[in-house]
C-alpha cells in the first residue's frame, strides 16, 4: 500500500506562485509547449498498462490522440477488467453498455453512448470524429454505424459479469461503491506494487513529441445501472475535455456529480486562469462538495489533468484515487490527494 500510494509530486501553489504561473502562460500564451517531451497520463493503476500502448505511438513521434486512441483499446479488451469494454459488468436488465469519447488537438471530438455489443466503443466514437458531421451517436443507432464500418458484433457479457449480476440482482439495489476490489484478479501476480485495483472508467490524456494534445475516455459506466443511463465519461466536457492552447482533463467516479460541474471543462478552464493542474482538480472536485457536502462523502470523484507544460496532477473526493504516469523520466503508479 505505502509503496503504491506515493503521492503526487508538485504541491499545491501559493498565491504568488499562482501569479508566476499566470503571467509565465500568458507570456507564452499558446507557444508554451514542451516539445520533444511526450506524456501519457491515466486514471487508476490499470492505466499503467494501456500507458505502455500510449507510450509505443508516443515514442514513435505518433500523435497523442493516435496513442490514447491505443492506450485505452487495453483495458477495453481485457475481460478481467469488469468496468471497461468487454467483460464490464451490466446494467441492471442485464446489458452491457459502453460509452466512450476522443478528442483532438483541433477541438475535433466523437462520442458514443450506450453501445452494445462492439469491444472497442472508443474506436467507433473516433470514426464518429472523423466521418460523420456529428459529435454524438447513442444506442442502436451507434451500433449500426459500428458495423456499417466493419465493427463485429460480440456478446460482451463475460460468464463472470453475469454471475455478478445475478448475485446483484437477489437484492437489486443500486449503491455504487467506492474503489472496488476486483474479485477476479489474482494480486499475487500483479506485477505492480501494491495489487491491482479494479476500478472505474479509463480516462487517458497525452501530449506528443510535437506538443499537441488528445484525450480519450472509455467505460461500461455503473455498475447496474438504469438500461439507457449514461454518464459523465462520454459527455464532452464533462468525462473528458482537450483544449490544445492549456491542457487537458478527465474524470472517474459517479459521473452524474461530474455532469453537474462540466467537472472536466471546468478543470481545463481552471488552468487557464493560471492553476497548476493539481491544483485545477481540487477546486473541481471542491466544486462538487460544496454542491451536496452530505452526497460527497459517500462517493468517489477524481480528476486528473496535463498542462502544456507538460504538469499533471489529480485529486479526488476520497483515498483510493490513482494515476498512472508514463513520461522520458517516469513510468508509474501514484495515489492522488484527496480531500476526505
Ligand atoms: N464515470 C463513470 C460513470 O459515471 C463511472 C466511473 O468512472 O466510475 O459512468
Amino acid at each position: 500500500m505505502s509503496t503504491r500510494r506515493k503521492f503526487i509530486q508538485g504541491s499545491v501553489l501559493g498565491s504568488a506562485a499562482v501569479l508566476i504561473e499566470k503571467a509565465a502562460l500568458a507570456k507564452t500564451n499558446n507557444t508554451n509547449t514542451v516539445t520533444g517531451n511526450p506524456i501519457v497520463v491515466s486514471t487508476w493503476d490499470f492505466g499503467k498498462t494501456a500507458n505502455v500502448a500510449a507510450w509505443d505511438v508516443l515514442s514513435k513521434n505518433g500523435r497523442a490522440v493516435d496513442a490514447v486512441e491505443a492506450g485505452v483499446r487495453v483495458p477495453e479488451a481485457d475481460p478481467t477488467n469488469q468496468t471497461i469494454g468487454y467483460g464490464g459488468l451490466p446494467d441492471r436488465d442485464g446489458f452491457v453498455t459502453l460509452d466512450a469519447c476522443i478528442m483532438d488537438e483541433f477541438y475535433n471530438c466523437g462520442s458514443v453512448m450506450a453501445l452494445e455489443h462492439i469491444v472497442h466503443p472508443i474506436s467507433v466514437a473516433r470514426l464518429v470524429m472523423e466521418k460523420t458531421p456529428h459529435i454524438v451517436l447513442v444506442g442502436e443507432g451507434a451500433l449500426q454505424f459500428a458495423l456499417a464500418n466493419g465493427f463485429k458484433k460480440e456478446n460482451l457479457l463475460t460468464p463472470e459479469s453475469e454471475k455478478a449480476w445475478k448475485e446483484w440482482l437477489k437484492e437489486a439495489r443500486y449503491e455504487p461503491v467506492m474503489n472496488i476490489e476486483n474479485k477476479l484478479y489474482d494480486k499475487t501476480k500483479d506485477p505492480m506494487p501494491g495489487g491491482h485495483d479494479n476500478h472505474d472508467t479509463i480516462g487517458m490524456l497525452a501530449m506528443d513529441a510535437k506538443g499537441n494534445m488528445g484525450g480519450a475516455c472509455t467505460t461500461s459506466g455503473m455498475a447496474f445501472k438504469m438500461h439507457g443511463r449514461v454518464g459523465d465519461s462520454p459527455i464532452i466536457g464533462a468525462g473528458l475535455y482537450v483544449d490544445n492552447e492549456i491542457g487537458a482533463a478527465t474524470s472517474s467516479g459517479v459521473g452524474e456529480e461530474v455532469i453537474r460541474i462540466v467537472g472536466s471543462h471546468l478543470v481545463v478552464e481552471l488552468m487557464r486562469q493560471g492553476h497548476t493542474p493539481e491544483n485545477a482538480c481540487k477546486e473541481a472536485v471542491l466544486r462538487i462538495i460544496k454542491r451536496n457536502p452530505e452526497k460527497a462523502k459517500k462517493i468517489q470523484v477524481g480528476f486528473v489533468a496535463i498542462n502544456k507544460k507538460g504538469q499533471y496532477g489529480a485529486y479526488a473526493l476520497q483515498k483510493g484515487f490513482s494515476i498512472s504516469v508514463r513520461n522520458n523520466k517516469t513510468d508509474k503508479v501514484f495515489a492522488s490527494k484527496s480531500v476526505y
